[in-house]
């Protein structure tokens, strides 16, 4: 659909004005791949979302957008949280049991998922259909932070306006011929500044309450 296309586009875009660069530096390391994507595809989230009144269409929009943050952001994280406690846990203490990476993988989904879902003894062993685990161990937090930083990007942009233009287009242009620091740099964002990542998590916290609005008019909350 539209926000595919916006999404693949900003790939595109991406590509070609790195396309300089030459064939060591034009691709981006995951953290800053999905960045021009990312804005993208909220651009014409946002454009969409302002053109539809229906509240029913407005909470579909706004959840299908909400799934993905949640899949991409909340979920990584717990991921990573799981993989931090079996590697800390064979570090200090030694071999793992089933049980033991079961617990840690219950206890890691429960801190996400709360009371929302209901956990089966079944699910306990879910942790081992996920080949970054073996393959990339250490890789899923580059889904959350790649996120994360695309919508703070975004964040400066609806701060900034049509200025922030020329300076984002540079951004795009440096490909990945620096570091996602110095990358961030070219857009007057500190990377090291919580600050920062917390304008990508208030993207989200606006969609949310949206989201809840828009069930609220369709008398669906
Ligand atoms: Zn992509």
């Amino acid at each position: 659909d539209v926000l595919t296309l916006a999404h693949e586009l900003g790939h595109g875009l991406h590509a070609y004005l790195a396309r300089e660069q030459g064939v060591f530096h034009q691709s981006t390391p995951l953290t800053l791949a999905e960045t021009a994507s990312v804005f993208g595809e909220t651009v014409t989230f946002g454009r969409l979302l302002a053109e539809t009144t229906d509240p029913n269409a407005r909470l579909a929009l706004l959840a299908e957008s909400l799934e993905g943050q949640i899949a991409t952001v909340f979920r990584q994280i717990a991921m990573n949280r799981f993989e931090n406690a079996v590697h800390t846990h064979r570090r200090e203490i030694g071999e793992l049991s089933t049980e033991d990476f079961a617990d840690a993988w219950e206890g890691t989904q429960r801190a996400m998922l709360g009371d929302a879902v209901e956990i089966t003894p079944g699910y306990r062993s879910w942790w081992s259909y996920i080949p970054h685990f073996i393959g990339s161990p250490g890789y899923v937090y580059a889904y959350a932070y790649g996120q994360l930083l695309a919508l703070a990007v975004y964040a400066r942009y609806e701060v900034e306006g049509d200025a922030f233009v020329p300076a984002y287009l540079d951004l795009l242009r440096a490909g990945g011929s620096k570091s996602p620091e110095d990358l961030g740099r070219i857009v007057g964002v500190d990377l090291a500044d919580p600050r920062f990542w917390d304008g990508g998590l208030a993207i989200i916290d606006t969609q949310l309450s949206a989201a809840e609005q828009a069930a609220r008019d369709a008398g669906r909350l």
